[in-house]
């Protein structure tokens, strides 16, 4: 699978948010890391085909994803946004089968592996017990957990996380990080957007440092988490880099 981004801008009413972004997509976990309103879910978006560039391309596998049909792109990415739906008076298991919607035939039944793949989700975020509760009775952790949990059983291959251990504690930025380790060992092709640099330390095999609606720096993480270049990424000054541990 490959996915390259070509020369992206994205510049509503000639505000420009993104920049001429070109890279490549490996095996792994690659993050976007920077400032909050630097550009990237704008960047996840655009390679999700949520939203359509002012100039550029995205391809997977040779082909634009403008030019994919809106099922055929659903069986190939998901997005997972930071946006918290209102849903209540489903139950955990009616929730996640929702993410089974581009495997439903003309009648709007789900094909026979829907009710496999919803159970072995349930099972990797340790929320298959609790499969007839109502999602009304999750806690927010829970919840942001079992929204991972429904894109899965979407079987994409390729998987964007946009924050996902935003207003998350300690244990349950655990799970998401193993989890993200599991899917890594699925060979699922991982996108994960965070202004966390401790987060993005102990997560990513690439990272790609965003600032301005520009990629600053790109490579392994070894190689770009150093104290100049998030001095540069975050604005800092002497002071405030001061701060900086990576642990
Ligand atoms: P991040 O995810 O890094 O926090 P975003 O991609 O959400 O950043 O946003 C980057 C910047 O671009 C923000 O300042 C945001 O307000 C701006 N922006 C995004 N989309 C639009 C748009 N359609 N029109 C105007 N400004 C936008």
């Amino acid at each position: 699978m490959s996915i390259k981004i070509k020369r992206l801008s994205y510049s509503p009413n000639n505000i420009n948010v993104l920049d001429s972004i070109s890279l490549d997509i490996n095996g792994g976990i690659n993050t976007f890391l920077g400032q909050n309103g630097s550009g990237k879910t704008t960047l996840m978006k655009l390679i999700s085909n949520l939203i359509e560039p002012t100039i550029g391309e995205v391809l997977i596998n040779g082909i634009n994803v403008k030019d994919l049909k809106k099922y055929d792109l659903s069986k190939l990415i998901t997005y997972i946004s930071q946006d918290r739906e209102n849903i209540q008076g489903f139950t955990v298991f009616e929730y996640v089968e929702m993410g089974r919607f581009p495997y439903q035939n003309f009648y709007g039944k789900y094909d026979n592996n829907s009710q496999k793949f919803i159970n072995e989700s349930l099972k990797l975020v340790n929320l298959f017990k609790r499969k007839n509760d109502f999602v009304d009775n999750l806690s927010g952790g829970e919840m942001q957990i079992l929204r991972i949990s429904r894109a899965l059983v979407q079987d994409t291959n390729i998987i964007l996380f946009d924050e996902p251990t935003s207003n998350l504690d300690l244990k349950n930025t655990r799970r998401i990080k193993d989890l993200l380790f599991k899917l890594k060992d699925m060979n699922k092709r991982i996108i994960v957007s965070t202004h966390d640099i401790n987060f993005a330390n102990s997560i990513s095999d690439i990272i790609f440092m965003i600032k301005n609606g520009k990629v600053i720096y790109s490579g392994d993480k070894e190689e770009i988490l150093n104290k100049n270049n998030i001095i540069d990424c975050y604005d800092l000054n002497d002071y405030d880099s001061e701060d900086i541990r990576l642990f």
